[in-house]
This record gives structure tokens, sequence and C-alpha cells, in this order.
């Protein structure tokens, strides 16, 4: 059996950087509260064509997850910086200099759910971002699910656990099944909500469109880093509100923002095609942007970048 994770062969746990193949929680520990984050890190290319690996928004990312731990009643034993450490160690004995996805996860042991394991896997993840990259322009057929996101005061999407994503697997079988290649979720009150595992963002008449918090969405790192860079970057305007569903199918473009899915434009919706162009003018725009953002490339924004 390969001891490797996505290529990866070592992750750190609980203090230590471990092989991947040893990082092993009990199966009697109770998973339903695990929680975990995505992030990513990006090269940034020096003047000798070296890569200089950049986490993206490490802040805020440690910090929701410290959020979703308090929502479920842990804590976790390690500050920012004894986490930071451990991403750079386990990127390090990995030897990647390549783009990186770190997803820290944790479990709460039995019994003393605030002692937590602490597990950072990384791997090397392929982007989509990029003049004239394939992957950004295929074409994407998107539903809208059957099924509600959860609401938040039931299980709140607003915490990363994995518990969550139970409610995102059924909407993405159930897309798979009926031939379409993701799903978008109503929420409970028949708003538009998000993706499986991305936030969603429409263009309408020049100006972009993205539901509210309380449209149970989780609270996204790339749609806050979104909101502050279009609107005095681009000159975009950008409207946080309800959005209904026959929206979407009136939309110019509608595109998915998160850290897995970076910006990710959609073709067609329940089978109606978005706009004249795919993908939209807009969505190009922003990709193109964001991903000088993430590369280090925009001198103001290089504060939300940590050198990893
Ligand atoms: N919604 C869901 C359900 C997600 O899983 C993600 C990915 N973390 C997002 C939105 C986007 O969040 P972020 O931009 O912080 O990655």
């Amino acid at each position: 059996m390969s001891a490797a994770f996505h290529g990866a062969e070592f992750c750190w746990m609980n203090g230590e950087v471990v092989e991947t193949a040893r990082a092993l929680v009990s199966a009697m520990e109770p998973i339903h509260l695990g929680i975990f984050e995505g992030i990513k890190a990006y090269v940034e290319d020096d003047v000798n064509g070296r890569g200089k690996l950049n986490i993206f928004r490490w802040r805020a990312h440690v910090e929701r997850l410290r959020r979703s731990a308090a929502v479920c009643g842990m804590k976790i034993a390690y500050s920012d910086e004894e986490l930071l450490e451990g991403t750079r160690r386990v990127i390090g004995a990995n030897g990647f200099d390549t783009n990186v996805y770190v997803q820290p996860r944790i479990w709460p042991r039995a019994g003393v759910e605030q002692e937590v394991h602490v597990v950072i896997p990384v791997w090397k993840f392929e982007t989509l971002l990029g003049e004239g990259n394939p992957r950004f322009s295929k074409s994407r057929r998107f539903m809208v699910s059957s099924w509600r996101r959860i609401a938040s005061d039931a299980l709140p999407p607003q915490a990363k656990t994995w518990a969550n994503y139970g409610n995102s697997a059924l909407a993405q079988r159930e897309a798979a099944r009926l031939g379409r290649d993701g799903a978008i979720f109503l929420d409970s009150r028949g708003f538009v909500s998000e993706g499986t595992g991305a936030c969603i963002m429409a263009v309408r008449d020049g100006k972009v469109v993205t539901p509210p918090v309380t449209a149970s969405i989780l609270e996204s790192v790339t749609r806050d880093t979104l909101l502050e860079i279009v609107p005095p970057d681009l000159g975009i305007p950008v409207e946080v509100r309800d959005i209904v569903r026959v929206e979407l199918y009136a939309s110019d473009e509608v595109f998915l923002c998160g850290t897995g899915w970076e910006i990710t434009p959609i073709t067609s919706i329940d089978d109606l095609p978005l706009g004249k162009e795919y993908p939209g003018p807009l969505t190009k725009r922003i990709a193109e942007y964001y991903s000088n953002v993430v590369a280090g490339k925009i001198e103001k924004h290089k504060k939300w970048l940590t050198y990893a």
C-alpha cells in the first residue's frame, strides 16, 4: 500500500512531522464534529525564475478554524505560530516547491472533546487560473440541487465541520447521477445559497451579486477577498443581497469562488445557457486579477501573503 496521501509522504500531526501512513486516529474517536480548513500556497516567481511559496490569507483561515472549533466546543492547543511552523515544516519535509494545498484537520477525542487531534496534510494542486488555462474554460453544466443547504439553526454552514459536507456530497451525487458537472444549493428559505464547496457570484448588467452570510453560506475567504478587491481595483460594483433562483437563469455570467475552486465559471444552470459568451468577460477579468493577487504580483495585496 502506498504510504503517501495525494503524493505527500509526510504530514504534521500533534506537533510532529510524521509519515502520512502513520498519521492515524482511532476508529473509536467521535467524528461528527471534526473540522478542517482548506488553504492554498501559490508560487511567486522571483527574478531567477525560482519558485517562492506564499500561503494566501493564512490568518483568515486560522481564525476561521478557531471559530469552527469554538462552535463545536473544542480548543486547539497549538498557537497560530505553531500551526504555521508545522505547515512550513511539512511542506519542507515533502520537498514541495510548487503550488500546495494545506488542509488542517481537527478531530475531537472520545470523552475529551477539548483535547483534539490536529493533523496538517499537504498536497500539490494544479491551478485553474492563468491566461489561456484550458481547465478554466472547460464546459460546466450545473443544476440547482433538490437538496436544500443546511440551515444555520440546524447545522451551521458557517462552521467548517465535515458533517456539513454530507449535505454537499448528496448534492454532488445527485448532480453526477443526472449527468451534470455540479450543483448549486438554495437555502431553507428558497434563496440562492452556495455551491457544494464554493460561494457563488452572478453578473447582472455589469454588476456582481452574491448572497449574504444569512443565506446559509460559509464565510468564504475568497468571497471576502473579491468583495475587497473587485470594486476598487477593477471598478466593478459588487452587491451582497439575496438572489432568487430565476435571477441565476437571467444572469450574464455565473461563477463559483473558493480556495479550492478558485474562480470557476459555469456554462449553464438547469440546461439554460448563461449569457452570450463563455467564460464571461467579467469572470475572466476577475479570475486574471485574482491570480495576480495570490501570486504576489499586486504590491498592495501582499499583506495577505505569508511566506511558506
Ligand atoms: N462554501 C463551502 C461550502 C466551502 O466548502 C468553501 C471552501 N472552503 C467555500 C464556500 C469557499 O470558502 P473559502 O473561500 O474560504 O475557501
